[in-house]
């Protein structure tokens, strides 16, 4: 099955920080495989801005090197790589001062999709919108896109929030959670509203809990002075975790629209209880198999930033009352995995008797590696000897269900990058969102720092601390495991 392709219309984007790591590493490229898709109109162009002085040759040669080594497959047609180069433009500017403004505007195409994405630290946010406004590249097609972290608590989510409003509409803000971008994120909408099977089973009567798991081999390295201040907490769970939580749990929007999808998710935070204090584990990798630990790392021997979190949450509203939700998320931990888990709850009755256990269906939605859904079901085991029961996985791997040429999805980045130039917002977190987000995480990480709470410290390459393993066994239930 080959996928489809929907050409957009010509836009001009602007990457504000072009040459920053982001740009590099996950724009360019997606963006470039894009281009090789066929799915850009002829004159599309992407001007990239950022404070070195470099010419547009030099920029060009840049994101060669970078494509060479993020998109190496698709970067060998040297057709498409020399075609996708010639689209690119380069301005040097300061955000903070006038240079380089009147050369950008001066680059930009009159009455078309004009998209400018800031992928720059948040303190540039208000500066570029400031400066944006004021040369008068706003129009009624321009979008700007910003990355996490979108603020570090409350109160500045609500700054950065009202800095960009004095600029824009919230329909022309498109705040990234790339998670929301990842195919089988978005697969999780297709199977729970796409299906007559789950969604009259998806509600505390049926289901026993639901576990969302995020691990994550990697430390925190070349990222040490940002993840000091921010920790798991933050980094982690305040938005990644949340918005799954929030695509699990939320009711069926009446359509498949950013506003509806939006209510939904926003409701479901809402809904969401304060966490108990021994419902949180915090944990932070020691040093261990010749790796260095987190204070190491962060040359800070008396930090207390947590690189691992689970909880417990609730979402008190008729369809969850009574059904926990888990949510862990970690770094330099055994595998590299994030996995949601539906659990479902026993047969009410079991006419095999004792001798045939327990068994209860499980759907678990992987998002990497392998993304893919399986479904654990109950059959017989085969040949004589009596009703023995097992329990068989009915595997859906992309890969595999829907051919090769599917065993790569795209980049979240692909699908949310085209979803800025088509205007659509589904994807992407609204204001309130993130602050009601920020309102349920605040008090947790207040009630750490008025407590003098200290992470608890797990090896690296482990599951993380045994306390997370008890926060489970006390309500008699267990993590699914990490490795694949
Ligand atoms: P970076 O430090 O690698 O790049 C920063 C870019 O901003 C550079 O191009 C630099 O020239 C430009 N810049 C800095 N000051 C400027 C100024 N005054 N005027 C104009 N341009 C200026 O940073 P990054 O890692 O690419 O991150 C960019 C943003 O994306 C940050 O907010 C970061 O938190 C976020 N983010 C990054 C990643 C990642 O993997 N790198 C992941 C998620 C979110």
């Amino acid at each position: 099955m080959v996928s489809r392709v929907i050409p957009v219309d010509p836009f001009d984007l602007v990457i504000f920080g072009g040459t920053g790591d982001l740009a590099q590493r996950k724009i360019l490229p997606a963006l470039f495989h894009r281009f090789c898709a066929g799915q850009w109109p002829e004159d599309a162009q992407i001007i990239g801005a950022a404070r070195s002085d470099l010419t547009t040759d030099a920029f060009r040669q840049i994101v060669a090197e970078s494509l060479r080594r993020d998109a190496p497959r698709r970067a060998e047609n040297t057709e498409a790589l020399d075609g996708f180069l010639q689209r690119l433009d380069y301005v040097a500017l300061d955000a903070m001062s006038a240079e380089g403004w009147p050369e950008l505007t001066g680059r930009l195409t009159k009455d078309r999709i004009r998209a400018f994405y800031f992928s720059v630290g948040p303190r540039l946010f208000g500066p570029l919108a400031d400066q944006i406004r004021s040369h008068g590249m706003v129009s009624d097609q321009t979008r700007i896109v910003v990355e996490k972290p979108f603020g570090h608590d409350l109160h500045s989510a609500r700054g950065l929030n009202s800095t960009l409003a004095a600029h824009f509409d919230e329909g022309q803000i498109y705040r990234i959670d790339h998670y929301l971008g990842k195919e089988t994120v978005q697969n999780l909408m297709a199977v729970r509203f796409g299906n007559m099977l789950f969604e009259p089973l998806w509600n505390s009567q049926y289901v026993d809990h639901i576990q969302i798991t995020v691990a994550e081999t990697v430390g925190v390295d070349g990222r040490e002075e940002y993840y000091e201040r921010a920790g798991a907490m933050r980094d982690m769970m305040q938005n990644h975790l949340m918005q799954l939580l929030c695509l699990i749990a939320m009711e069926p929007p009446a359509k498949f629209d950013p506003d509806a999808v939006r209510d939904e998710k926003l409701k479901v935070i809402r809904a969401l209880d304060p966490v108990e204090p021994h419902h949180i584990v915090r944990g932070q990798f020691a040093t261990g198999e010749g790796e260095p630990g987190y204070r190491e790392v962060v040359n800070n021997p008396r930090s207390t930033t947590e690189s691992y979190v689970a909880l417990k949450a609730h979402v008190s509203n008729w369809r969850w009352a009574g059904t926990p939700f888990y949510l862990r998320t970690g770094k330099r931990l055994v595998a590299r995995s994030s996995v949601i888990n539906v659990q479902f709850k026993d047969a009410p009755h079991s006419i095999f008797g004792e001798a045939a256990g327990r068994h209860a269906n499980a759907l678990s939605i992987r998002l990497q590696p392998n993304e893919g859904i399986t479904l654990k079901v109950t059959i017989k085991e085969p040949g004589p000897g009596g009703m023995r029961l097992i329990d068989v996985p009915l595997d859906m791997s992309f890969a595999d269900a829907l051919g090769p040429e599917n065993q790569d999805p795209p980049d979240a980045y692909e699908r949310l990058v085209m979803d800025v130039i088509r205007g659509n917002q589904t994807l992407f977190m609204r204001g309130d969102e993130v602050e009601a987000a920020w309102a349920w995480t605040d008090p947790i990480i207040d009630g750490w720092q008025a407590r003098g709470d200290v992470p608890k410290p797990y090896d690296s390459g482990s599951t993380g601390p045994g306390d997370a393993e008890l926060l489970m066994k006390r309500d008699g239930r267990r993590w699914q495991g990490i490795k694949p």
